[in-house]
C-alpha cells in the first residue's frame, strides 16, 4: 500500500478486513480444535501460487513492542499469538521463526515504515487516539503488517528477501469497550505474524472490502483476509489455530 521510490525497496502493507455477520455462518462457529500433527511438507495448491510476500533472510525475526503502547495482557496474547506460530516451526523446521524476548523486547522508533537499514527489527504499534488509523488502510482493518522486501532471487527457495516490516494494531475501532467490534487481539495477531514471515492472503486481494470469490475453500485458515464479528453480540470470531492450509504454506518459504 506505501511505495518507495527506490526499485530494490518495496514496503507493502497488508490488512486483516473485519465483516459483519449474523451468527447463521459457519465462520462464527466455534474453533475448530488445534491438530497437534503439524505438517512437515510444503503444499501449494494452484490457486495460492503467488501468494507471498517474500521470505527471512534472518531468523528468528525479532520482534519489539512500542514503548508507552501496550499493557501486560496485550503483550501477552501477541506473545501467544508468536508462540502458536513458533511451535509449528520448531516442529516442522527444527526452530521457531519469531523471537519476541518473551514479550521483554522494546522500541521507541517512530510509527513510520522500516525500511532495507532499519535496525529496529518489527516494531509492533498500537493505535488508540481517534483518527490515528491511517485513511489508506481503511476503517474496517483490525490491524497492518508491512514487510520490506530488499532484494530478490536470493531468499530462501528464491522469493523476495525480507528484511524488516511493521505491524499496527486499530484500537480506534476494535478491540476494546466502546468500540466497533470486540475482537481477539490474538486471532488478529496470528494473521498479522502470518503476514510478517512472508505470507500473502490465503485467497488473493480483496475487493471492495470483501474476499475474492475463491475464498470460501479457506475459510478456516487464519491468513483467509478477513475476521467476522457477530452482529447481535458484536462480538469476534477466534481463530488462534493454524490451519493445515497456513502450515503447508509456510512449510514452502523456508
Ligand atoms: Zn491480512
Amino acid at each position: 500500500m506505501l511505495m518507495d521510490g527506490s526499485l530494490n525497496l518495496r514496503f507493502v502493507a497488508r490488512v486483516l478486513v473485519v465483516l459483519t455477520l449474523a451468527c447463521s455462518f459457519a465462520a462464527c462457529g466455534k474453533e475448530k480444535k488445534a491438530d497437534k500433527g503439524y505438517m512437515k511438507e510444503c503444499v501449494l495448491p494452484a490457486d495460492q501460487t503467488n501468494a507471498f510476500q517474500g521470505a527471512w533472510r534472518q531468523r528468528p525475526i525479532k520482534i519489539a513492542f512500542r514503548t508507552g503502547h501496550w499493557d501486560d495482557a496485550q503483550i501477552g496474547a501477541i506473545v501467544a499469538a508468536a508462540n502458536t506460530w513458533n511451535e509449528f516451526f520448531k516442529s516442522s523446521k527444527g526452530g521457531p521463526i519469531f523471537d519476541t524476548g518473551g514479550g521483554a523486547y522494546r522500541s521507541t522508533a517512530n510509527l513510520t515504515a522500516p525500511n532495507c537499514s532499519s535496525t529496529d527489527g518489527v516494531v509492533v504499534y498500537k493505535r488508540q487516539a481517534a483518527g490515528s488509523w491511517p485513511a489508506e488502510l481503511g476503517p474496517s482493518a483490525a490491524g497492518a503488517t508491512g514487510v520490506v522486501s530488499c532484494g530478490f532471487g536470493n531468499g530462501a527457495n528464491g522469493y523476495p528477501i525480507l528484511a524488516a516490516g511493521m505491524m499496527e494494531f486499530n484500537f480506534v475501532n476494535y478491540f476494546r469497550e466502546g468500540t466497533t467490534a470486540l475482537l481477539d487481539l490474538q486471532t488478529v495477531a496470528v494473521h498479522e505474524l502470518g503476514h510478517l514471515l512472508g505470507l500473502d492472503h490465503a485467497c488473493g486481494p480483496i475487493k471492495n472490502g470483501k474476499p475474492n470469490a475463491s475464498c470460501p475453500k479457506y475459510l478456516s485458515a487464519v491468513m483467509y483476509p478477513s475476521a467476522f464479528y457477530d452482529s447481535a453480540t458484536r462480538v469476534g470470531q477466534i481463530k488462534r489455530n493454524l490451519d493445515t492450509n497456513d502450515q503447508g504454506r509456510a512449510n514452502c518459504l523456508y
